[in-house]
C-alpha cells in the first residue's frame, strides 16, 4: 500500500519506502564487514520486523539463517511495561551461536531489554542489535544496539510493518497518522 491510498489518515511521511531500502543497504554493509566470517543466526520479533527482515536479509552478499520470537508485553495504551511473556519461542539452540537480533523499533527498549537477557542465559557465541528505529526515549535503558537504522522524533509512527491496532503494517512508508485516526 502506497502512502497516497492513506489519505487523510496521514499526517507526514518520515521514511519513503526508497529511502528505508538505501539505509538497510548501509547497515548490510556494516553487519556483513562484522559477520562475513561466521555463521550468524538473525532473530526477529514478530509482527513489527518482519519487513525490515526480508529486506535487511536480502541485502546481505552471504548466507544467513533465521528465527522468530514472538512476545507480549503487558502495559498501559501505548507504552510497555517491560513485563514480558513469550508468545512464540525460537526453534534454534542459541548456545555458541553469533546472533543478531532484528528489530523495528526500540522506543523505551523495555521490551528489548528483557529479550536480550532471555538469549543472553542461553549462552550464545554472542549477541548484538538491530534496529531501522530508535526514539529518544530509548536512551532511558543502557541497551547497547550496534547497528541503527535512524532516530526518529518522540512521535507515534505506523508502516513497513509498524501497527496501529494491527493495521498499517502495509503502508510502504513509514509515517505519522493524523490525530483524527486515533480519536
Ligand atoms: P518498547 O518496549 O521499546 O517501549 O516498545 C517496543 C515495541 O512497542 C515495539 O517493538 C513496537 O511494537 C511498539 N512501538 C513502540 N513505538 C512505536 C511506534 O512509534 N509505532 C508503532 N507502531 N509501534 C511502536
Ligand atoms: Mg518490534
Ligand atoms: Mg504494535
Amino acid at each position: 500500500m502506497d502512502s497516497a491510498h492513506l489519505g487523510d489518515d496521514l499526517d507526514h511521511v518520515l521514511y519513503t519506502e526508497e529511502q528505508i531500502h538505501a539505509r538497510l543497504a548501509e547497515l548490510a554493509e556494516l553487519i556483513w564487514a562484522d559477520y562475513h566470517d561466521k555463521d550468524v543466526l538473525l532473530v526477529g520479533v514478530l509482527k513489527g520486523a518482519v519487513l525490515v527482515m526480508a529486506d535487511l536479509m536480502r541485502a546481505l552478499p552471504g548466507t544467513v539463517t533465521m528465527d522468530w520470537m514472538a512476545v507480549s508485553s503487558y502495559g498501559s495504551g501505548t507504552k510497555s511495561s517491560g513485563v514480558v511473556r513469550i508468545l512464540k519461542d525460537l526453534d534454534t539452540d542459541i548456545s555458541n551461536r553469533h546472533v543478531l537480533i532484528v528489530e523495528d523499533i526500540i522506543d523505551s527498549g523495555l521490551t528489548l531489554n528483557w529479550i536480550r537477557s532471555n538469549l543472553l542465559s542461553r549462552n550464545p557465541a554472542s549477541l548484538e542489535i538491530c534496529t531501522l528505529l530508535r526514539k529518544p526515549d530509548a536512551a532511558k535503558v543502557e541497551i547497547d544496539c550496534k547497528y541503527v537504522g535512524f532516530e526518529i522524533p518522540n512521535e507515534f509512527v505506523v508502516g513497513y510493518g509498524l501497527d496501529y491496532d494491527e493495521k498499517y503494517r502495509n503502508l510502504r512508508d513509514i509515517g505519522t497518522l493524523a490525530p483524527h485516526v486515533y480519536s
